[in-house]
């Protein structure tokens, strides 16, 4: 392809910056457009003179080759700090300690007896063993292990126990889908990980990696994309502050999320991959995060998940303070703390029409159900709500993805987590094979 060719991104998200760093990399000339006033999509923070606080991704592993890569290429080491990886699972009244990649911890779970932990530890071995076949954000690799839900694989393959009280927490607190709704794919090599797994973030937060990506990049923030035209070349109109523009492309990279890429490409989507971008069903998530004395939470852990078959709506409570001191701003003596409800309460509550202080006091009264020892005094920070957080990783899709992933429509191609897996890596990590098919770039994973 002729690099004097101009390319359009839309998205600054990892995978529309991903995109535009390899393209730009080789020579072309890009333009991103960016309808927020930031870049990083869902790995965006929340910033006042009081705080600051990742809003959706906070963390990245030591299984996310291509962003260790990226930190490395781009002089990022010194922003990288490990997180805790202690968590409390919560079983009704019960709380048990236990730690990300230790054995010890998983050794003394209450929950589960001797001969389940066998069971897990053979079963794990067993993985750990197919680690170079499995990678969590390959659809080539995940298409062999996409044949079935995660609840259906884990309790015919392992028990109904080891899949409530270990893969239920080590899956739903993260992506606050059903376990009965997603491919086992993802599961396989987070389970093939699990020994060693270790946690990580960028002291300013989740969005470094994006804006780093961008630095170089012609960057049109408040670029809010309207519409999109083929007639051999790709007409985009945006707007920016009301005032409606037009950029003609020789390429155009859509680095939305699925959804807005369907509502943005309508008619031109009879075909398997419009097919398979306008059948993409997304995870909701709400939220809240306050501010609390730091006093109080002496001697509690810094995540508390639900474990077990007991329905709750909280998806995963985080300390911002205890979980990493040097990735958060927070009050001297206040402790930030973050309730995340799984995807059909934060439906029901998106759609309930009540404000956000009153959704904030509701989210509040959720908390306090699941973890009594939150104190009744709190002062509300803010309330983040989305429609498209996660996409529903449904079994087959990944068989799907890695058929279409390489898929263009004229001159449009894709990229996003959800031809992927719902991670910063799988963003960065498509948008470099679009780069590499536009440059016709070979890329080494
Ligand atoms: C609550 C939450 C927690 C998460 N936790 C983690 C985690 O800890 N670790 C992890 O690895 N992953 C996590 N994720 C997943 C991760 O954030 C996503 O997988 C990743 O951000 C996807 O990147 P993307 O570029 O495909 O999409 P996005 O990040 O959504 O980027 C898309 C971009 O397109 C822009 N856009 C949309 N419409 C238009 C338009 N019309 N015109 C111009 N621009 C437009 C958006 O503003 C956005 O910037 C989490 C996600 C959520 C929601």
């Amino acid at each position: 392809m002729n690099r004097d060719k101009k390319i359009v991104v839309i998205g600054a998200g990892p995978a529309g910056a991903s995109a535009a760093y390899y393209l730009t990399e080789q020579g072309y000339q890009v333009t991103v457009l960016e309808k927020e006033d930031f870049v990083g999509g869902r790995t965006h923070g929340y910033e006042d003179n009081q705080v600051r606080f990742d809003t959706g991704a906070s963390f990245f592993t030591n299984f996310y080759p291509l962003l260790k890569e990226l930190v490395n290429k781009l002089n990022m080491q010194n922003e990288v700090i490990e997180l805790e990886r202690k968590v409390g699972l919560k079983y009704h009244d019960q709380i048990a300690e236990f730690r990300f990649g230790s054995f010890g911890s998983f050794w003394n779970l209450p929950f589960i007896n001797n001969k389940d932990k066998w069971i897990m530890i053979w079963n794990t071995i067993k993985l750990s063993l197919k680690r170079s076949k499995l990678d969590l954000v390959s659809p080539d690799k995940l298409a062999a292990v996409d044949d079935a839900s995660i609840a259906d694989w884990a309790t015919e393959k392992m028990s109904e126990n080891i899949y409530q009280f270990l893969i239920r927490p080590g899956v739903e607190p993260f992506w606050y889908f059903s376990c009965n709704d997603v491919s086992r794919a993802m599961t396989t090599v987070l389970q093939a990980r699990a020994a060693d797994a270790k946690f990580y973030t960028f002291q300013h937060g989740m969005a470094r990696i994006s804006e780093k990506l961008l630095e170089k990049s012609d960057l049109k923030l408040n670029a809010n994309v309207t519409d999109i035209k083929v007639n051999g070349k790709v007409e985009i109109g945006y707007t920016i502050s009301n005032e409606s523009k037009q950029i003609t492309a020789d390429y155009l990279v859509m680095a939305t999320p699925a959804t807005i890429t369907a509502k943005l490409l309508k008619a031109q989507l009879n075909n398997p991959i419009g097919h398979f971008i306008s059948s993409q069903k997304y995870v909701h998530n709400v939220h809240a995060t306050y501010l609390i004395d730091e006093e109080l939470t002496k001697g509690m852990y810094a995540y508390y998940y639900p474990c077990g078959d007991w329905e709750t709506p909280i998806g995963a409570i985080v300390f911002h303070k205890l979980k990493c001191y040097n990735s958060v701003k927070a009050p001297k003596g206040k402790e930030l703390i973050s309730i995340y409800l799984l995807d059909q309460p934060s439906k029901e509550l998106m759609d309930s029409g009540i404000d956000n202080n009153q959704m904030m006091e509701k989210i509040w009264e959720l908390g306090k159900d699941f973890l009594p020892m939150l104190p009744d005094s709190k002062e509300n920070v803010t309330v983040i709500k989305r429609n498209e957080a996660i996409p529903l990783h449904e079994v087959g899709r990944y068989k799907q993805a890695s058929q279409l992933k390489d898929e263009k429509i004229n001159n449009i191609f894709f990229t996003g987590d959800y031809l992927s897996c719902a991670t910063v890596e799988g963003g960065l990590r498509s948008g470099r094979w679009v780069a590499s098919k536009i440059s016709n770039k070979k890329i080494t994973f």
